[in-house]
């Protein structure tokens, strides 16, 4: 480790830094109070301070030393004589880690470094394995997809739990980014789910007990809220005759949206999503085109609630749901729903076919 020591008195500053040496740490030293502020900003791993310094005292180099960007967590100890409470206190207060009383025995130092660092070591360390855990999570198969998310949400709880009184600010916001992110996608394949679930049950259940009508302007509705969450407006063409199908707007918005996104998630920024309603004899057919991977013909013909496509593989938050959804709800209508390849064999064309009111 790299240790800054700042203590004014010769002796007492070479025994520690012999000491620290003999140890295999790196000393940087310095003997008032403004040299050690400065010498902060070379990144010390720790910095141990005298109490009664020259220029000014260890309180004001420990406020010097927080509003440094290098110095906000590193952790900070006080070397000092005076060590009664409402010294501690004080200290405490300005966010030092440690108290040691002069005069103190090697053993002293090295117990309370070693305390510092393991400390400091974990938590840095576990929100640090939590990330990469949940970078590797989005490559995860489906069966993972419904319980992954919750893990990085446990996870962070219980470092913010048992870090409650020593988390450092930035530390803090990581981990609650990582709640929230974990939370959100928890939330989004729940809501999948339910409307999967809800759909299955709206199949089996007699035609008059369903809402019937739906306006075509339905799926401006659902490629719109699609585009907008893909912030891919620009890329989004709709070329819909008007029409009135019999399914519930409701889901037929959510099945467009749902095939909509996927065709943003698999194509870049730039590529064109085309979705496109006609009249064809008593049936509305619905098109949705984009210029994506596409999938293979043995992919297409397999797919449903729970299979995973190479399709789904190569996306960001996994779980094929979407196109079952979309199937549900035109099965849900009396309607059905097909794939077919893009043309000149590029991205993949979702086919919607609806009888019409
Ligand atoms: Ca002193």
């Amino acid at each position: 480790m790299k240790i800054l020591i700042i203590e004014d008195e010769l002796a007492i500053r070479e025994t520690l830094q012999d000491m620290l040496e003999l140890n295999g740490h790196t000393v940087i030293a310095a003997a008032d109070g403004p040299t050690g502020a400065a010498r902060a900003a070379e990144g010390p791993d720790l910095i141990l301070c005298d109490i009664g310094l020259p220029g000014f005292d260890g309180y004001q180099v420990l406020t010097a030393v927080r509003q440094l960007p290098e110095g906000r967590e590193v952790p900070f100890i006080f070397l000092t004589a005076r060590a009664d409470r409402s010294d501690q206190r004080r200290g405490m207060a300005l966010g030092a880690d440690d108290y040691i009383t002069k005069p103190f025995t090697q053993r002293d130092i090295l117990d309370a470094i070693a305390a510092r660092v393991q400390r400091q070591k974990p938590l840095r360390e576990r929100v640090e394995q939590l990330l990469v855990e949940r970078r590797s999570e989005v490559s995860a198969n489906w069966s993972h997809e419904l319980m992954t998310p919750l893990n990085g949400v446990l996870g962070g709880l219980e470092l913010i739990e048992s870090e409650a009184d020593t988390i450092q600010p930035g530390e803090l916001k990581q981990l609650l980014a990582l709640i929230r992110g974990g939370a959100e996608r928890q939330h989004t394949l729940s809501r999948k789910l339910v409307l999967y679930f809800e759909l299955e049950q709206a199949k089996a259940a007699p035609p008059l007990a369903r809402p019937l009508r739906c306006d075509m302007t339905a799926i401006m509705t659902g490629a719109n809220r699609a585009a907008e969450a893909a912030k891919r407006t620009a890329d989004l063409t709709v070329r819909c005759d008007p029409g009135v199908v019999l399914l519930a707007e409701a889901y037929l918005v959510s099945a467009i949206a749902e095939v909509v996104g996927n065709a943003f998630r698999f194509s870049t920024p730039g590529q064109p999503v085309v979705v496109t309603g006609a009249h064809r004899g008593a049936r509305y057919m619905i098109e949705i085109s984009d210029q994506g991977p596409g999938m293979t013909a043995e992919e297409r013909a397999g797919f449903g609630a729970f299979v995973q496509f190479g399709r789904v593989h190569r996306e960001q938050q996994g779980l094929g749901l979407g196109l079952a959804i979309a199937r549900s709800a035109a099965e849900s209508g009396g309607g059905g729903l097909s794939l077919a390849e893009g043309a000149g064999g590029r991205g993949l064309r979702v086919i919607f076919d609806l009888p019409t009111a």
